[in-house]
């Protein structure tokens, strides 16, 4: 279906405007699912609404009643790149056993992506950037050019969802439909069941709520369905469904961002060392070397991503032949008076020849990163707001004259003065 291009301030219904949300709610509150969806599409919202759906576990419930009531009604199902195969395979069967005519993809900005995500790897250190970038941004302009949308949310489906109403004024002046809102577990199972609705693949193998692959986890008997999202993490919604209490998602905020790599503040997939990390099911965490040598079996053996940090002290010397293990090492930079961290960076890259990722943290000033880069640091922990505004604009002071030279291509001040400068 063609997007309507007229604004969406010319179509919204007076009649809406004038009932408001609250006599919405109680005019509708005993309908069933069918007719509240019905009434949105055709009396409310006639020509001005869409659907959004996940095609998860339960979503064939809602996509039934949407071909009941007018299968060319827009459907929109968010591509972020990190579905599962069974969720693809899903959208094709729904499709074709509903007669669903208006099922639209919506894909991320391969530019954000590009800049944000490079390594698809934002689920596990940002997710809600990831969310952000995969889900409400690529809604956004989607959901500006209806005056309202449909949704398969319940309230049983956690704490939060718990007051969820069949109707609800964004704070952009939009409506939200929750046809289901007052669904209970039983309530969907009875329905799928009662119209021959074709299950989600993985749904018996314990998958009770169903988004992206990386976030998505089986659920045991009697958790909260959507404990299998964002598990061990204090995420409950992707952020499209923040607004139901006023507050909408932030908007990316690439200013969090530290690390500076390859020319660009990037999100870190790496986080510091606790003292409650096991060595053995840690992940893209920095092991402090001391740990790492105390626990070294149980390290080798552990396969997930591992850093190691090197402070002040350490000598690297007594894990050069397990620098293969990990995929970044950060050196501590404590002052900036405290030279040891260069040597630590030249014995890593040039005696070691290690090839990974050498990261500089702790004090990192914009003078010291052209001496770093000398030694070997290709990544640097920035905090310091003038040397993040000296990186963004690409202003570092060079170094011309070199009294330590590094490498074949330096040569030291007053040995041979028309070679000293840097070829
Ligand atoms: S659910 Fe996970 S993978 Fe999908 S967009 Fe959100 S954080 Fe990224």
């Amino acid at each position: 279906m063609a997007i309507p291009n007229m604004l969406h301030s010319e179509r919204k219904p007076d009649k809406l405007r004038s009932l408001g949300i609250l006599a919405l709610n109680g005019m509708f509150d005993e309908m069933d699912a069918v007719g509240v969806l019905r009434q949105a599409a055709r009396e409310i919202l006639p020509g001005d609404v869409a659907i959004v759906s996940s095609f998860g576990a339960d979503s064939a419930v809602l996509l039934h009643l949407v071909a009941q009531v007018d299968p060319s009604l827009p459907v929109y199902f968010l591509e972020t790149g990190k579905h599962f195969p069974e969720t693809m395979a899903y959208v094709e069967t729904l499709k074709k056993q509903l007669g669903l005519m208006n099922v639209i993809a919506i894909h991320p900005d391969p530019a954000d992506i590009k800049r944000f995500d490079p390594n698809g790897e934002l689920w596990e250190t940002d997710p809600d950037s990831c969310c952000h970038i995969r889900k409400t941004e690529p809604l956004e302009p989607i959901t500006e050019q209806f005056g309202g949308w449909v949704t398969g949310r319940k309230r049983f489906q956690t704490k939060e969802r718990g007051v969820l109403p069949h109707f609800e004024l964004t704070s952009d002046d939009r409506i939200k439909v929750n046809p289901l809102a007052y669904f209970s577990d039983a309530d969907v199972n009875q329905y799928k069941i009662d119209h021959g609705l074709p299950e989600h693949p993985l749904f018996s193998m314990g998958y009770k709520s169903i988004g992206c692959a990386p976030c998505t986890s089986v659920v045991a008997e009697g958790e909260d369905p959507r404990a299998g999202r964002w598990r061990g993490l204090n995420k409950k919604e992707c952020g499209i469904h923040f607004d139901f209490n006023g507050a909408i998602a932030s908007p990316m905020n690439a200013a969090k961002f530290t690390l500076y790599k390859d020319g660009a503040f990037i999100a870190d997939p790496f986080h510091a060392w606790e003292d409650s990390d096991e060595a053995a099911s840690a992940r893209y965490k920095h092991v402090p070397l001391p740990v790492f040598l105390a626990n070294r079996e149980a390290f080798l053996d552990n396969q997930a991503p591992l850093g190691l940090l090197v402070s002040p002290g350490d000598n690297v010397e007594t894990v050069q032949g397990d620098l293969s293990r990990f995929s970044s090492i950060a050196i501590k930079f404590p002052a900036f008076t405290d030279g040891r961290g260069y040597s630590t960076a030249r014995l890593l890259a040039e005696r070691y020849g290690y090839e990974g990722e050498i990261r500089a943290v702790g004090d990192v000033l914009q003078d010291q990163i052209p001496l770093m880069r000398r030694c070997g640091v290709n990544a640097f922990v920035v905090t310091h707001q003038p040397t993040r505004e000296a990186l963004e604009e690409n202003r570092l002071p060079e170094v011309a004259i070199f009294y330590q030279p590094v490498g074949i291509t330096e040569v030291p001040v007053g040995t041979r003065p028309y070679l000293r400068r840097a070829h």
